[in-house]
């Protein structure tokens, strides 16, 4: 019988894998990065397992368009909403490591010099 492994995010969602959990809600978690790659680095998580982008349904569209939703929530509660990234990686040749649909939000910290737009490209 062939079974599910669950993802590593889901084993974070699930607190088998301590993590900093920066916002919860019914369908989603945000925690900072363990490797991060920009001053301020945040995964957007759902819930639900979907693997990558184009495993997602139409059925799908709620969860999707909440992630973005709590991206700019969260932005702004640190801080970082006048300048921001947001990075999804679809499949292993783009970089996706963790096959558990994710939004990397990638920033600067308000008031450094690192906090501008000519900068933002390099994250
Ligand atoms: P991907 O490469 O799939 O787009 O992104 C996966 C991200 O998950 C990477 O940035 C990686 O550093 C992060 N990551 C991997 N393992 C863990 C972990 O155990 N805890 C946390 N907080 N982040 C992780």
């Amino acid at each position: 019988m062939s079974e599910t492994i669950p993802s590593l995010f889901m084993r974070i969602i699930n607190r088998e894998i301590p993590a900093e959990i920066l916002y919860e809600d019914e369908l989603c978690i945000v925690i900072n990065d363990i490797a991060p790659q920009a001053p301020v680095h945040m995964l957007v998580i759902p819930k639900q397992e979907i693997a990558r982008l184009v495993d997602a349904a139409h059925s799908d569209q709620s969860i999707l368009g909440h992630l973005l939703l709590v991206a700019g929530e969260v932005a702004r509660q640190f801080g970082v909403d006048d300048a921001f990234r947001l990075v999804l990686n679809n499949g292993a040749d783009a970089g996706q490591t963790v096959f558990h649909l994710h939004l990397h939000i990638l920033a600067g910290v308000k008031g450094s010099k690192e906090f501008s737009e000519a900068n933002i490209g390099s994250w």
